[in-house]
């Protein structure tokens, strides 16, 4: 049995990043950029108001208040998108709305509110009565403020988040190139498994393993390809991982402890190589690891909350590194535990539990029955807290470090 640090070293060093593609920046979320992307615009591209109001000349404002108006005459009015087709020279304002190239000549901005404008009820007035005085620069947007021409705005290695895809569309760039998502097929195995869609004859069970193990895949950024479910027989077995030598990754449920017909580590064994095969865990002990033709294979044990949990552990950070992120880590907290949580044969504990907030500090509570089978207590969990191979046991009140399941992190 290895430790859960070195069964991941092994996972690791045995994936890498994949090659990139190009694609339209919509479709790159999640994914990190393979390029250094430089911007061949200017943004914003002209001084433009940050205000509705009027475009002046600054020297005209001084000594400017609402008891003793400055009144200057509006020789016209501009819109965004629009351009100013007269120069505001001394004693003339301009009518401008957000985002309105200011005219030349006009170097700040007098908001609405602070002219006569809207007491006269939203007129347009022939003369504006400003209030107060400017300094020039005032709620004007700078040309280049944002952006220089051919100025480096992402640098590869960026994770690509709903702001990303705005800076790149900002600058025009329509599509980007992107490590790209690794393909993981996903093989349930059982003599007992039933497929949702079908009725549920005596003995058997739903396969839930295939689509808790699909959406994992997804949410951290795979493309999972079903292989649907294999009998416990190894030719069956030997011709299922046959259709995933083109995939990045393989995973398997099921077929990995010491039973009769836990068949899937003698098929890596013939098939491939093994580098591990159980690991210092609770749940979780039967994981095997190793490659076939090349492929990684993650065989997780059939128990649907050891499948998951394994998959946190092992599966996620190697997809991740796959897609050529370099925090691989679960994020975690320190909790103070509200009630007991037992080791009693010397593998690290990974025990569902809720944490919540409670003023500067996390409460975590476990949730029920520990049960690998019930997976409706992982439903109910948002972290796993661990309590270490050395603890035989930690009572409410101690501390407790929890993996969060959920957390601002995708
Ligand atoms: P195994 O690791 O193959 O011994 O499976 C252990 C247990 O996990 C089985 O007895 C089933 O109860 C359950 N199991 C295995 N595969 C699945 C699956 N695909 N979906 C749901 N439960 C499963
Ligand atoms: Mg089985």
């Amino acid at each position: 049995m290895i430790s859960v640090e070195e069964a991941l070293d092994r996972v690791l060093s045995y994936v890498h990043t994949l090659d990139s593609e190009e694609k339209p920046i919509m479709d790159c979320l999640g994914q990190v950029l393979d390029e250094d992307v430089h911007s061949p615009i200017v943004v914003p591209p002209l001084d433009n108001a940050a205000m509705d109001g009027y475009a002046v000349r600054a020297e005209d404002t001084a000594g400017a208040a609402a008891s003793s108006p400055v009144y200057l005459e509006v020789i016209g009015e501009v819109r965004a998108g629009a351009i100013a087709e007269r120069e505001v020279v001394p004693g003339t304002a301009y009518r401008i709305m957000t985002g309105a190239p200011l005219p030349p000549g006009a170097d700040s901005i007098v908001r609405f509110e602070d002219t006569n404008e809207h007491i006269q009820s939203g007129q347009h007035l022939a003369r504006i009565g400003v209030f107060c005085q400017v300094p020039p620069g005032h709620d004007v947007r700078r040309a280049e403020e944002d952006i220089a021409r051919g100025q480096l705005v992402l640098n590869r290695g960026t994770t690509v988040r709903p702001q990303e895809v705005g800076v790149l569309a900002s600058i025009g760039k329509a599509k980007a190139r992107v490590i790209r998502r690794p393909v993981v097929a996903v093989l349930a195995t059982g003599d007992e498994l039933v497929e949702v869609e079908q009725p549920l004859p005596e003995g058997k069970i739903y396969n839930s393993n295939s689509f808790s193990i699909a959406a994992q895949v997804l949410r951290y950024g795979g493309i999972p390809r079903s292989l649907g479910i294999t009998p416990d027989r190894i030719e069956s077995i030997v011709d299922k991982v046959k259709e995933a030598l083109d995939a990045d990754m393989l995973i398997t449920s099921g077929g990995v402890s010491l039973g009769d017909y836990d068949l899937v580590k003698d098929v890596l064994a013939e098939q491939g190589e093994i580098s591990f095969w159980t690991v210092r865990m609770k749940p979780g002990k039967p994981l095997a690891f190793g490659a076939i033709q090349g492929v990684p294979h993650l065989g997780l044990p059939g128990n649907p909350v050891s499948s998951m949990v394994t998959f946190e552990l092992f599966a996620r950070p190697a997809i991740l590194k796959m897609m050529g992120k370099t925090n691989l880590s679960k994020p975690s907290v320190w909790a103070v535990l509200e009630n007991s949580a037992e080791n009693t044969d010397g593998r690290r504990v990974f025990a569902r539990a809720i944490v919540r907030k409670e003023d500067d500090r996390y409460l975590a509570r476990l949730t029920g029955p520990q049960g690998s089978g019930i997976l409706t207590s992982l439903a109910r969990a948002n972290g796993l807290a661990i309590v270490p191979e050395d603890v035989e046991r930690l009572n409410a009140g101690d501390a407790v470090q929890v993996l969060m399941l959920d957390w601002s992190e995708e």
